[in-house]
């Protein structure tokens, strides 16, 4: 596939010099590296956080950012880095991707994943898999050996079986956190219901850590391409087969060498009305705006009167970082070549 890439001239006249010598790129040029990533936003208050739980939470942010700025610095690409990063937090209970995923309302874990190279503008998602372990390594693989960019449900897993993709059993990602949350959404809801509320308003209704723990990534590597990586398993309780923004390319996830890589937490439905992703890239392409300045505007000035609550993480070409969230608090980590790791939970951090 021709692969059109947007170069930084300075990154541009460095990569020439490179191949002129004959040497791979290495983590000893100036060429800026740069990893973010997220773990959804929410109500998260000091005061409602143990001691242990936040140390747990950062530790494994830790993680993750180191993971995917090591492959960075070995001259990794950046789609490789937020792979690296998400696969982590998948794995990890203390998230809402993977194990750790919150339950609909059947009782059953589906999740969703995206990811989108800032290069050329590939992409692949998946939506509502329930067997499969990394979703994003199945997004991963939709983009580089289907003809598709979203394959869901059902379908996805017969794709997934048909690249070697090992089957998992649903209850893997049971954790007995979410599984309350689920007793006790179901209980609210159907009291709401009762109330004459319908099912959406009364979904709308539930508390925002009825959902927090989407994890995603954004990477700018040496060769100056940006990516980004989502993953979760969407709101406790869902129901009739929703889907939300995250695996949907342009609402949680986008990435543009042009203008800037971006992965989206909150509440689904209006980052998909919003097309929130995509649209803070637009604001940077087209007005000149700065990532942080064009991220700000959509989460506080746009979704926020809307109703819409949640964050994001932004990368732009130069390895700016940005973050902004309109909720108490979303966990956060990033690193680059100028930063060590740094993590943050509360709005203070
Ligand atoms: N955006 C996710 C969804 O709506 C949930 C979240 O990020 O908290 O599925």
């Amino acid at each position: 596939m021709l692969k059109v890439q947007i170069l930084k001239p300075a990154i541009a006249a460095l990569s020439l010099a490179v191949a002129a010598s004959g040497m791979a790129a290495s983590s000893e040029t100036s060429a800026p590296l740069a990893i973010v990533i997220h773990g959804g936003a929410g109500t998260i208050l000091k005061e409602n956080m143990t001691e242990v739980t936040e140390k747990a939470v950062r530790a494994k942010l830790t993680e993750a950012t180191n993971a995917g700025y090591a492959v960075l610095e070995n001259n990794g690409s950046a789609m490789d880095a937020v792979i690296a990063a998400i696969r982590i937090l998948e794995d990890s209970p203390l998230f809402n991707a993977g194990r750790g995923a919150v339950y609909n309302y059947e009782g059953h874990h589906e999740l969703d994943a995206s990811l989108m190279d800032g290069a050329d503008q590939n992409a692949g998602a998946v939506a509502g898999v329930q067997h499969i372990r990394n979703p994003i390594s199945l997004a991963r693989l939709v983009m580089d050996a289907s003809p598709h960019v979203m394959l869901m449900g059902e379908g996805a897993e017969a794709f997934a079986r048909s690249q070697d993709v090992p089957m998992v059993d649903n209850s893997i990602f049971n954790t007995e956190r979410r599984y309350e949350a689920l007793q006790k959404a179901k209980q609210k809801l159907e009291k709401e219901e009762r109330l004459g509320k319908d099912y959406q308003a009364a979904l709308d209704a539930l508390p925002l850590h009825y959902r927090y723990g989407t994890v995603g990534a954004v990477a700018l590597d040496a060769s100056g391409n940006l990516a980004a990586g989502t993953s979760t398993g969407g709101m406790t309780a869902k129901r009739y087969g929703r889907i939300g923004d995250a695996p949907i390319i342009g609402a949680g996830t986008w990435a543009d060498n042009a203008s800037c890589a971006v992965s989206a937490t909150g509440h689904g439905e209006y980052f998909i009305r919003f097309h929130v992703a995509a649209d803070i890239c637009a604001r940077v392409k087209y007005q000149g705006k700065s990532a942080q300045q064009a991220a700000d505007n959509v989460i506080h000035d746009v979704l926020m009167p809307a109703g819409g609550t949640g964050g994001v993480i932004v990368l732009d070409p130069s390895g700016n970082i940005s973050m902004s969230f309109n909720t108490p608090g979303m966990y956060r980590a990033s690193r680059s070549r100028e930063q060590p790791v740094k993590t943050g939970i509360y709005k203070a951090d």
